[in-house]
């Protein structure tokens, strides 16, 4: 012990260590599991800093900015108390089944208890190669990271279940991809990295005690209650099923398509978990996928909880043998729960709906009203974010019929045909008069963002990083996105919707 730790250690300091790791995965079975440490790379450069989760999480943020912190995040550093491991798992990719992917570029580097005493991973991606690697180069470009950045803060911000990001770091490598790019890691937070897949890999090797293994510790991490149930993992199955439900709600209501709902793409913890070539609805059209790699549209918009389910029956098949010993009890059983997920997702959809215009009861029609919005503004291409913001000014400026014109011609103009909109708003007015009016704008801003991640602005913040060095654009617009539901007068070039140029926005995968 130097002079200074001695000191340190009388005076009942504990030596200086950075992020209090308190692991729990990496204690599983090995084979959950390989150790493999980050790769160290070039040149350590910050580029963001949460700043406000660090705090949450109990880190100290300074340390992060430091030199050492970029070391770490850079994954060039393994920090005291890490235990670095890349996870397991298979997946249903496409549909496809894949008995062995696991994490092929990311690096948990462990755990801690956040100030709420919530168990977070911190986990690097882009920090170079693993077991699971195949012909990947185990990094990240810098776009996809900035991108994966700012989309799940924004949905953090908007209230949606999701993985954080804590920090992106410039490797001062390049990586290869179609052409020369650099490279970079984020270091991701998450209630946990499980997903279906994780399931999916002990089941497909009828590893009965890893998944008992597996279930007892997502139930004692994520669904405390199922562990008194009669039956724990049928519980935590139901928990799971009703957290994917609510949460594919949430990003129908809020215009976010996932892109890529591989089973090894959807998290037991109900958080939404792998940023790739997800986006943001402008004009409302349920049958888009922005994906490039999803030709047939798959995972498009409205197909998103179609496909969570196909997920989820995907997550009983893997628990059927914790289910029961008795396989048909086992498949009955599961049955029953996965029939909960359609009322739970219909019931939180609707929900939302009503919300977004306006209603605070539940009425007989009101679905109907809801749908028929809806189908109005995808025969008339309304941009989705702003026809509901737009709404809450309509409600609040209810002059009487010499009014009229004037309150709703903000939404009106987001219409081909303006006319749509109105035939829809004296049955909406009718229905409003139906039940107390109080706040109700107010209440509608709160469930209807004005700030989206526009694809436009994303994709000019990323270019602007990516060929430039130019980290402006980027920090400006996730400053704006930080408060979604606050009107913000010096922003709204932020809230418009894209100039309509005929091109069908698409996304990559970019990895
Ligand atoms: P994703 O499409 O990002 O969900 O990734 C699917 C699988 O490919 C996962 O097992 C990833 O770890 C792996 N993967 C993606 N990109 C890379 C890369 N650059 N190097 C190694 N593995 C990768
Ligand atoms: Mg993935």
């Amino acid at each position: 012990m130097d002079g200074v730790a001695a000191v340190q250690t009388y005076m009942g300091w504990m030596p200086h260590s950075p992020i209090p790791f308190s692991n729990s995965y990496a204690r599983l079975p090995e084979r959950f599991f390989s150790r493999r440490a980050p790769t160290p790379v070039g040149a350590p450069e910050p580029v963001a800093l949460n700043r406000p989760l660090a705090e949450r999480l109990g880190l100290d943020a300074d340390w992060l900015a430091s030199a050492e912190g970029a070391a770490v995040l850079a994954g060039s550093r393994v920090p005291e108390g890490a235990d670095p491991i890349a996870t397991a798992y298979a997946g249903h990719q496409f549909g496809s089944f894949n008995p062995q992917l696991g994490d092929g570029r990311a690096i948990l580097l462990g755990e801690v208890v956040d100030r709420d005493g919530l168990r977070r991973d911190i986990q690097l991606k882009g920090a170079g190669p693993t077991p699971y690697s195949r012909n990947g180069d185990g990094r990240a470009a810098l776009g996809p990271v900035l991108r994966e950045y700012l989309v799940s803060e924004a949905m953090a911000a908007l209230g949606i279940p999701t993985t954080r990001a804590l920090a992106a770091t410039l490797t001062g490598e390049t990586v290869i991809r179609e052409r020369r790019l650099p490279g970079a890691v984020l270091c991701r937070v998450a209630a946990s990295h499980i997903r279906v897949g994780t399931f999916q890999f002990l089941a497909a090797r009828g590893d009965l005690d890893g998944l008992k293994a597996l279930a007892d510790h997502v139930i004692a991490r994520h669904y405390p209650a199922a562990a008194s149930a009669e039956r724990p993992a049928e519980a935590m199955l139901a928990a799971v099923v009703a957290a994917q439900a609510g949460l594919v709600a949430r990003w129908l209501n809020i215009g976010f398509v996932h892109g890529v709902m591989n089973t090894d793409n959807m998290s037991i913890a109900g958080e939404t978990i792998d940023y790739g070539p997800c986006a943001f609805l402008d004009a409302y059209d349920p049958g888009i996928a922005f994906s490039s790699i999803d030709a047939h549209g798959r995972y498009a918009y409205a197909n998103q909880p179609r496909i969570a389910h196909w997920n989820l029956v995907r997550l009983a098949e893997a628990m059927l043998p914790l289910l029961s010993e008795n396989e048909e009890e086992a498949v009955a059983l599961a049955t029953g729960i996965l029939d909960g997920f359609a009322p739970r997702f219909e019931a939180a959809y609707h929900g939302g709906l009503r919300a977004k215009i306006g209603l605070a009861e539940s009425h007989d029609g009101d679905d109907t009203l809801a749908d028929d919005l809806l189908t109005a503004m995808a025969e008339n291409r309304a941009d989705f974010t702003l026809t509901f913001r737009r709404l809450a000014a309509a409600v609040e400026d209810e002059g009487g019929e010499d009014e009229r014109g004037k309150s709703d011609e903000g939404v009106r103009e987001l219409f081909l045909d303006p006319t749509a909109f109105d035939g829809w708003a004296a049955r909406w007015r009718e229905r409003l008069a139906a039940e107390p009016a109080r706040e109700r704008g107010a209440a509608m801003r709160r469930v209807n963002p004005a700030f989206i991640p526009r694809n436009h602005h994303v994709e000019a913040a990323l270019a602007a990083a990516t060929e430039r060095l130019d980290f402006a654009p980027f920090h400006a617009l996730n400053a704006v996105l930080a408060r979604p539901y606050d009107d913000q007068p010096d922003a709204e070039l932020y809230a418009a919707s894209p100039e309509p140029d005929g091109r069908l926005y698409r996304t990559f995968c970019g990895t």
